[in-house]
């Protein structure tokens, strides 16, 4: 396995500086390899790909063959989760974990070892390309909720209060070379500010949320902690988040994206030019109205996992809006596509009297820059009515409340009411998603 594992921290580390030309190539010989895999195994897929006339035997000869697939939506994915999942390739099962659906029923995924060899792979690619070495401490900072990680307990239940070495276990027994602690923490902001003063750690990978709190908290205290980096995942942020982070711990910035489905999809250029996306793991398309977007434009993600043949995700519109770099070469010197910033959930847009979507991270700057909001909600139940749900010391003041219904009024185009209450603590530590909306393009 040792071998095995080297080979593939190589092929990684290489292909984050490969040509244009030679990624595609590599692209479209694991595309073909996939797709055909999806056929022969998966008879969900076989139905699908009988309708796509340019697969007959497997025609697939281009990339561009793989727009002719039709687009998988998460709706696909509740109904046929099961019936996705190779039962003819079950033996290379590596685990189980599993996802929230829109209706909030839970999904069952399934992922290969080979899947866990190359998420290995590319989770260290993006920790030494953050500057992290060997012998850096980094702490990750886990929801107790989370899916299974090393530093629980193999029979899946969560070590509470406690941090364990993910090394040498890595993912699923593979060696990681580096010392990881995993603190898998209850959402006790005092606890984990404590854990992460007394390990004075090099690299924090944690929600931005809880990372803003923490903070805080040890700011309020005279107390602060230097990380060399901040790893922020697993929610979007808004740019006074980031900046506000920068100031309390005096560290660099990183981000990374990824999904439960498909795994990390992308890590930050280190040139901070925005987001390259792992293109030898997945295969994106940035699409409005089913067609690519240009540079700098904004569009769906649709994404290929090309290493779980085990659980196909093909052409999987994850329900992300993202917007395009420029077209340039990075200074940063890797070619693997980049987008300028993860705009959210499109489900999570808002929508003004003209019927025109505005981006709620675009909100949630104002409400955070203008008002100093930070653990809030603000929901659209309609075009002209919101609600602001706060933490009890966070409750906006008269004034504060008044301004933010002006500016919802120009944002919207129309009569804003706001209306008020508290968060409840589950709502408080859930995934944060700070601005959403509940009115739909159909109303
Ligand atoms: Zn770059």
């Amino acid at each position: 396995m040792l071998v095995e594992d080297a080979k593939t921290y190589i092929e990684a580390f290489r292909n984050s500086r490969i040509s244009r030309e030679e990624l595609r190539e590599l692209q479209y010989k694991k595309l073909r390899r996939v797709i055909a895999l999806a056929y022969q195994n998966v008879p969900f897929y076989r139905r699908r790909f009988a309708r796509a006339s340019t697969l007959e035997g497997f025609g697939f000869r281009s990339l561009e063959d793989l727009r002719t697939l039709p687009i998988l939506e998460r709706s696909d994915v509740e109904r046929n989760g099961e019936a996705m999942i190779s039962q003819n390739l079950i033996n290379t099962l590596g685990s189980y974990s599993s996802t929230t659906g829109t209706s909030g029923a839970r999904i069952r995924l399934a992922f290969s070892r080979e899947y866990h060899a190359v998420t290995t792979a590319m989770t260290v690619r993006h920790l030494l390309h953050y500057g992290a070495r060997p012998w850096h401490r980094i702490v990750s900072i886990w929801p107790p909720t989370s899916y299974w990680r090393p530093g629980q307990d193999r029979d899946g239940r969560l070590k509470r209060d406690t941090f364990s070495l993910s090394f040498p276990l890595g993912v699923l027994g593979r060696p990681l070379p580096f010392l990881k602690p995993l603190l898998s923490s209850n959402w006790d902001v005092e606890r984990d500010a404590e854990v992460l003063r007394s390990m004075n750690p090099d690299f924090v990978i944690c929600r931005p949320s809880n990372l803003r709190r923490i903070g805080r908290f040890l700011k309020a205290r005279g107390e602060s902690i230097h990380p060399r980096g901040l790893v922020l995942t697993n929610e979007v942020f808004t740019q006074t988040c980031a900046r506000e982070l920068e100031g309390l711990y005096g560290s660099e910035i990183f981000w990374g994206y990824g999904a439960a489905e498909v795994g990390p999809m992308g890590a930050v250029c280190t040139a901070h030019r925005g987001l390259h996306f792992n293109e030898d793991f997945i295969f994106p398309e940035v699409l409005k109205d089913d067609e690519p977007v240009g540079p700098g434009e904004t569009g769906e993600l649709v994404v290929t996992s090309l290493h779980n043949p085990l659980m196909p995700f093909i052409r999987y519109r994850l329900g992300d809006v993202v917007e395009m770099a420029d077209g340039e070469a990075c200074p940063c010197g890797s070619n693997l596509m980049r987008i300028r910033k993860v705009l959210g959930r499109k489900a999570d847009w808002l929508m003004n009297s003209r019927r025109e979507q505005v981006s709620p991270l675009t909100v949630a700057d104002w409400a955070e820059s203008s008002l100093g909001l930070a653990d809030y909600q603000l929901i659209q139940l309609d075009v002209g009515r919101f609600l602001l749900k706060t933490s009890p010391d966070e409750a906006p003041s008269p004034s504060a409340l008044q301004r933010l219904k002006q500016y919802l009024e120009s944002t919207m185009e129309t009569d804003v009411v706001v209306e008020t209450s508290y968060r409840t603590p589950d709502e408080f530590w859930s995934k944060s998603r700070p601005v959403l909306s509940r009115v739909t393009l159909s109303r």
